[in-house]
């Protein structure tokens, strides 16, 4: 397949960018490189498969020739960086995933979504299944990642069922590994920066509330399934492994081997208490369960942030 993927240099967009030229298929990267990072994809620049545009996907986006599939993964999200950036956040969820599936409808092309967790807002049902609407503050600052990306969806299932586009939407629930950024403001890369340093972990609130971690690779695969199923509803996946943050803060002293204390700092407006992915849709349609334990993909993200070079 001839797959444009955009957000292609972010954490996860150039992970698949990998999965899929391993899996032989011709690539286009898109980017406009706000929290993406050239570095992320500089080992592919070169290989005959891979293309690299950098445009903001809001804009009109032209692309020559055929395309197969559409993965729209571009925005930013870590709650850091749409705090950062939340016009660019809701522009890039509503009207860059409107370009998007423009794009689809004139290749004739699949388009994937890549949806959040985070539209299930803070849950009162737990964990969460696919048939929960969520529980969303719109006018709260998190609102605009949350918002547009329940637009997004929106749009995608307009499109499905007014121009007969073959969409999938992907829920990720908090995912993590090598390419983030060492200083993005989740969880994992803020605690082993710190416990790297030697620095206080800095958990929010009383570190009661709970996450559920998957390893990218586990991700990617679930991803790259449903984009090869024939499944239009959303399906959520992650790693039902869940923890509270106070749980994984003491998990990540213990696998980096850190002197580090743990500070308690101000709970962020609208942090959602719970949340763990309900997954038999995946393991009933996709036959997909994740493989990488919350040790193995810690031990392996921690490896990774040691090594000179990355942040
Ligand atoms: N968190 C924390 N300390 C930090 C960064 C995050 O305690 O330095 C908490 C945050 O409040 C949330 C959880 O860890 O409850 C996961 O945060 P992250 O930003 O990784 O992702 P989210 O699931 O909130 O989008």
């Amino acid at each position: 397949m001839r797959i444009l993927v955009t957000g292609g240099a972010g954490f996860l967009g150039s992970h698949l960018c990998d999965y899929l030229i391993d899996k032989d298929h011709e690539v286009i990267c898109m980017d406009n490189l706000i929290t993406g990072n050239v570095d992320n994809i500089g080992h592919l620049i070169g290989n005959g498969s891979f293309s690299f545009i950098k445009h903001d996907v809001t804009e009109y986006i032209f692309i020559s020739g055929q395309l197969d599939a559409i993965l729209h993964f571009a925005s930013p999200a870590s709650p850091v960086d749409y705090l950062q950036y939340p016009i660019q956040t809701l522009k890039v969820g509503s009207l860059g995933t409107h370009k998007a599936l423009g794009l689809a409808r004139e290749k004739k092309a699949r388009f994937l979504l890549a949806s959040t967790s985070e539209i299930y807002g803070d849950p009162q049902v737990h964990p969460q299944n696919e048939e929960y609407w969520g529980n969303v503050n719109p006018i709260g600052p998190r609102g605009v990642y949350d918002e547009a990306k329940r637009f997004a969806e929106a749009l995608t299932m307009a499109y499905n069922r007014t121009h007969g586009i073959r969409t999938r939407i992907v829920r990720i629930f908090n995912t993590y590994g090598p390419r983030m950024r060492l200083r993005d403001g989740r969880a994992v890369p803020t605690f082993i920066d710190q416990a790297l340093r030697g620095k206080p972990l800095t958990v929010f609130g009383d570190g009661t509330q709970t996450r559920s971690f998957c390893y990218y690779t586990d991700l990617i695969e679930g991803i790259y399934r449903l984009l090869l199923s024939d499944i239009d509803t959303p399906v959520n996946i992650g790693n039902p492994e869940e923890k509270t943050i106070l749980e994984f803060a003491r998990k990540i002293i213990e696998i980096t081997g850190s002197s580090s204390q743990i500070v308690f700092e101000k709970l962020p407006v609208d942090d959602p208490k719970v949340r763990e992915p309900d997954i038999r849709k995946a393991r009933k349609w996709l036959k997909w369960k994740p493989e990488v334990s919350l040790d193995e993909g810690l031990r392996l993200t921690v490896e990774y942030f040691q090594t000179p070079g990355p942040a």
